[in-house]
């Protein structure tokens, strides 16, 4: 069993790696990306249905039967309307954190019933917002709570309503996104003095509090400290429920946080072995007691996005051949500013998008900005890069292109997602805009055109 699914899990890599040399010879082809059209963000429909696949039937294995189980897509990590809808039809809700974000997800259409709110500096208008539509949310801190309290005094919600909490089980190896550290600005700080029992009361005093939640952190966060901030919020939740003499929680949220692998194009670890992990740290979780609520972002998402640049200029200096593209920082920021914590994997193709052959070159693969630090990767082991080749960043379908900082005003790429119907079939590859690539009017207006003469025309007002 475990080997036949190691095969499959292989077979899906492979298969994805066909995909994406396909698209990108497909893209160079039909003129998505050139001369005219430098880099392009490419996401790949046919793995983005796979891994929600993936999700769905991992946590079907571990649930008992009925146990209601959604999934909510953390926007943050792709906010782009045609992918929340692509989800949508996976059966995967959305998570958001932002009025920007819930204004896509509805954009989308996902219902309130399939949406989460949790950001941690949620207004009062954005909290009304909510509770009038039934978003579910999670109340940050004391102050929100309170606000909320005055809130569901003026009207009555039909929100599922939370408290986040922070189990304090420690980081991971990425200091900015390890939210379950001692001093982590997110949820309440469940060991610190009075807050566990502070907690307590208040799901004694509010019968409509429901849920707890918890986000132990994204990105190097080994599954195992994954597992145990989710175990310290069960044993919350039980605790709760016994001190309460019923079971007024009835839904966990565990979050998101899954890693991904950035080396190869294995998808490890895999959400089957999560559930698994879960499953044995906290079994009475899966036994039908309480409704799950998760947040993936990053693993729904990364494998199925590739950055596509042209090579400008093929030049060397000191010795290290420096190949300029079109992707740097402006669609590769974490990557750029801390390089050691997001490396990517680099593939390069010729002018016709064909895979590019030869001996490996220690080069550098820089982007269009202008500072030196501006590098997708430094001293990388490739082909030989060259004026009118192509360098592809893999696996950035999250928190990469749709991403975008306007460093030096560079425009957002054009987004593509992408089907094809074999490697070898010439035409055998469709695309579909997912996002247009920004014009140089919509930079211009963007950067305060309208109020060009706002400064020079500026007075003090009269004193009197
Ligand atoms: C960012 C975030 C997620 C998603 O994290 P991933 O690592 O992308 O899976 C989920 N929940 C919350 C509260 C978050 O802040």
């Amino acid at each position: 069993m475990t080997e036949v699914r190691a095969a499959t899990d292989e077979g899906r890599a492979g298969a994805r790696a066909v995909r994406r040399d396909a698209a990108v010879r497909a893209a160079v082809e039909q003129g998505l990306l050139g001369p005219a059209a430098p880099v392009v963000g490419l996401l790949d429909v046919t793995g983005i249905r796979e891994s929600a696949a993936a999700l769905r039937a991992a946590f079907a294995e571990v649930t008992a039967a009925g146990t209601p189980v959604l999934h909510a897509f953390a926007v943050k990590a792709c906010p782009l309307v045609p992918v929340l809808r692509l989800l949508r039809e996976e059966g995967i809700g959305a998570e958001v954190a932002s009025p920007g974000e819930l204004a896509l997800a509805r954009a989308a259409g996902l219902p309130p019933e399939r949406t989460v709110l949790d950001s941690p500096a949620k207004t009062p208008a954005e909290l009304r917002e909510a509770l009038a539509l039934g978003v579910a949310l999670n109340a940050d801190n004391p102050q929100e709570l309170a606000r909320i309290d005055a809130l569901m005094r003026s009207a009555p919600s039909r929100s599922p309503l939370g408290i986040r909490v922070n189990p304090q089980v420690g980081g991971g190896a990425i200091a900015s996104t390890s939210t379950s550290t001692a001093t982590s600005k997110f949820g309440v700080a469940l060991g610190d003095e009075g807050a566990r029992e502070w907690i307590v009361r208040m799901f004694l005093e509010r019968p409509w509090l429901t849920r707890l939640h918890s986000h132990t952190g994204s990105q190097g966060i080994p599954l195992e400290l994954l597992a145990r901030g989710v175990a310290e919020t069960y044993a919350l939740a039980e605790e709760i429920n016994a001190r309460i003499g019923r079971r007024q929680i009835d839904t966990l949220d565990i979050g998101g946080g899954l890693p991904v692998n950035f080396d190869s194009d294995a998808e490890t670890p895999t959400y089957a072995r999560y559930a698994r992990v879960l499953r044995e740290a906290v079994p009475g979780l899966f036994d039908g007691r309480y409704g799950l609520v998760t947040e993936f972002g990053r693993s729904l998402l990364a494998k199925h996005g590739t950055v596509v640049a042209r090579v400008e200029y093929a030049k060397s200096a000191g010795g290290r051949p420096v190949a300029v593209t079109h992707a740097g920082v402006q669609v590769a920021t974490r990557t750029v500013y801390a390089p050691q914590a997001w490396p990517l994997r680099i593939t390069g193709y010729d002018t016709e998008g064909r895979p590019k052959a030869g001996p490996p070159v220690v080069q550098d693969v820089a982007g269009p900005a202008c500072f030196s630090g501006d590098l997708l990767a430094e001293g990388r082991a490739l082909p030989l890069l060259e004026q009118g080749d192509y360098a592809a960043a893999l696996d950035t379908g999250a928190y990469y292109f749709a991403h975008h900082y306007s460093y030096n005003s560079l425009g957002r790429p054009g987004v593509y997602g992408f089907v094809t119907e074999g490697p070898e079939e010439r035409g055998g590859t469709g695309f579909a805009t997912v996002r247009e690539p920004q014009r140089l009017e919509e930079i211009v207006a963007e950067s305060g055109e309208a109020h060009t003469d706002a400064l020079t025309t500026l007075c003090a007002p009269e004193s009197h």
